[in-house]
């Protein structure tokens, strides 16, 4: 089966369609999605509603709780904080119903899934090094398990240590463990603008990174017209 697994959404609808296009056209059949749908763009009831449509396997991403939550938090820096006040004005009430009740992690096929960490995924902790991809592998159940959040690709491997490999072409090995970010669709921050996720072949036993262009101005006109901060359109362009 080939999997199209993408993650942080965060409201760009172009970025999304632009992903599923491309997916589609690589063959893919089936889709999985690693949170964050809403936060940050302009178009969190659209993509709420492309990805509900898709039927797919969807984990919790901290934006999605925080966009959903009935009593509001303030937990966010104050640009993703006004973000969030601005999607929570926008999303109806059975948006915010379904992303509410989003599980924060769950097995799909042979592999997990995961917004942020295995470890304590409530937590909402980043991955970024060997010490913190060892504690979600402490968790790790299967071979392969995907995990978004930092919006910046990264793949380690236990076999014996934790250690870091390319992320381009990923070959699963049985005996070894993958936690594998492919980034973000919707805010990439690897200094690469163009919307990415990855193609898991099971059968090939490969997972693939992909990078898809899609209308960077259209998006930031939406958000200056919704009177989303600036800053937000800015780093689009510079993927960061
Ligand atoms: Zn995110």
């Amino acid at each position: 089966m080939r999997f199209a697994i993408f993650s942080d959404v965060h409201a760009n609808l172009e970025a999304l369609e632009a992903v599923l296009a491309d997916a589609r056209n690589r063959k893919c059949t089936r889709f999985v999605c690693l949170g964050d749908v809403v936060g940050y763009n302009a178009n969190p009831r659209e993509c709420v509603e492309v990805v509900r449509e898709l039927d797919c396997p969807v984990v919790k991403g901290n934006h999605d709780e925080a966009a959903s939550r009935l009593t509001p938090a303030c937990d966010f820096n104050e640009i993703a904080e006004r973000a969030i006040a601005w999607t929570r004005d926008h999303l109806a009430d059975q948006d915010k119903e379904w992303l509410r009740g989003l599980p924060l992690q769950t097995r799909v096929h042979d592999f997990t899934i995961v917004h942020a960490t295995l470890d304590t995924p409530e937590q909402w902790g980043y991955v970024f090094n060997n010490l913190d991809a060892a504690a979600s592998f402490t968790y790790q159940r299967t071979n392969v398990c995907f995990f978004g959040h930092t919006h910046v690709p990264m793949v380690f491997v236990r076999d014996g240590s934790v250690r870091r490999e390319r992320v381009e072409h990923v070959r699963i090995e049985p005996a070894k463990k993958y936690f594998i970010n492919m980034g973000s669709v919707g805010q990439p921050r690897d200094g690469n603008w163009r919307a990415a996720y990855c193609i898991y072949d099971t059968e090939n036993n490969l997972v693939q990174q992909f990078r898809v262009k899609y209308d960077l101005a259209a998006v930031q006109k939406k958000i200056a017209e919704a009177g989303l901060p600036r800053l937000l359109a800015e780093r689009l362009a510079i993927g960061r």
